[in-house]
């Protein structure tokens, strides 16, 4: 496969970009190959600078609900920076997202909008720790919530627990330590680890403990929020935590995320409370315009139902094919997101064991045959309203050959 004038767009790159990119997934690491260097993108398919055509499943790791380039989105963000791309000033159409928001899901009563999902997060922890002047954040070892310092593994107060682990948890709360932590933070259904669903009772026994133990519950939905139905993760598993975190599709492909929650604790933001919080961007009107063009499809009684149609037409087959084969792969599904690991028959955590060669062998197969799925053997593929059957059926059958042929 040549890619002439991608890689050498990719060595310019590499002489003023750290790596040759600017976020780290990018570098295509886990599958040993040049990155792959966009050009342009419509619908479900996104061009290389070589001019190659891709079937897109990473759809910017997740924001593009509707696809690349929907044409109500392009006339709104386009629309909006005629009208002023950026104000720094509060500006009429974030009123109504968030009230958009606040509708759909019932334990947000507040909003504040971010540029990123890092800080959605980040300001998410700074609110917790000051509400309950503790020191310590309980995180879950495969989950990822951002950059910020304050929530890289190694970080000062962050008390690692195992994911899905129901006993190691009840025996941490009923320690001493519980009543050092400020909040728990989680991924309600992980996408981070490859998909990954709470084992039964997972999700509530956080809520219990948190409850018992005066700390504040965050779900992170930057992944799952507006993704699985308008009230995310928490709509299914019927959990009210107290701050969500949310990003991707909100913005409807431009930057913009938000924290939100009870008002009760939403209100210690400046200006209302103490704790510190500002942004240029925070808000962005572009993004806020393409959010709501982007909403006014989720609104439409059928669109998940759809959605979720479409992604069983290419993940049912995958399924069919790896019970026939019976080989040590799985498939695990949560509506639009899903996950083919290779190496594990079932994905519980992140220690469950993956074979990352025969991964990166998938995935230059599909790649060599128009097929770009997210580069690490621990993402989701994210299927969007734009996805057409015949893609869906030209990547089923790839996907079900390598499951029949190569290992
Ligand atoms: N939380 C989760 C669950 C995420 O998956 C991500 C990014 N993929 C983030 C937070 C950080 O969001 P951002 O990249 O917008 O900073």
């Amino acid at each position: 496969m040549t890619r002439k004038r991608s890689l050498l767009l990719y060595e310019e790159a590499c002489q003023s970009l750290v790596g040759g990119v600017n976020s780290n997934a990018r570098a295509f690491k886990k599958v040993q190959l040049p990155p792959l260097i966009a050009k342009a993108a419509s619908c479900d398919l996104l061009y290389d600078a070589d001019d190659r055509k891709y079937i897109d499943y990473c759809n910017s790791w997740g924001a593009l609900i509707l696809g690349h380039g929907h044409p109500d989105v392009v006339a709104a963000a386009c629309g909006q920076t005629v009208r002023g791309a950026s104000f720094g000033l509060t500006f009429e159409g974030e009123g109504q997202l968030s009230s958009q928001i606040i509708k759909a899901i019932p334990s947000i009563e507040k909003i504040r909008f971010t540029t990123s999902g890092t800080e959605a997060c980040m300001t998410a922890i700074r609110l917790a720790r000051e509400i309950t002047k503790r020191p310590n954040i309980v995180v879950f070892e495969g989950n990822y919530h951002g950059h910020a310092e304050t929530l890289l593994p190694k970080a000062q107060g962050l008390l690692l627990l195992p994911f899905n682990d129901l006993s190691r948890l009840r025996a941490f709360f009923a320690s001493k330590e519980a009543r050092s932590v400020a909040a728990v933070i989680v991924e309600p259904i992980p996408s981070n680890m490859g998909l990954v669903h709470p084992v039964q009772g997972f999700l509530e026994a956080l809520y219990e403990e948190t409850r018992r133990s005066s700390s504040l519950l965050i779900f992170d939905e930057v992944v799952t929020g507006f993704r699985l139905g308008l009230s995310g993760a928490q709509g299914l598993y019927g959990i009210d935590p107290d701050l969500t975190c949310l990003g991707k599709i909100i913005g409807g492909g431009f930057p913009l995320a938000a924290l939100g929650g009870k008002a009760l604790f939403m209100d210690q933001l400046t200006p209302l409370g103490p704790v510190f919080h500002a942004g240029t961007m925070a808000g962005h009107p572009v993004g806020i315009a393409a959010g709501l063009a982007t909403f006014a499809h989720l609104h439409s009684p059928d669109f998940y139902p759809k959605l979720h149609q479409k992604a069983l037409r290419l993940t049912q087959p995958i399924q069919e094919t790896l019970q026939k084969a019976k080989k040590p792969a799985c498939l695990q599904q949560a509506g639009s997101l899903f996950t083919l690991f290779f190496g594990s028959s079932s994905v519980i955590d992140c220690h469950s064991p993956l074979d990352d060669a025969l991964f990166a062998e998938f995935f230059q197969t599909l790649l060599v045959q128009g097929i770009f799925i997210p580069p690490t053997p621990r993402d989701v593929w994210n299927i969007s309203s734009a996805h057409t059957e015949e893609h869906l059926d030209i990547t089923a059958e790839a996907v079900c050959r390598f499951i029949r042929t190569a290992f």
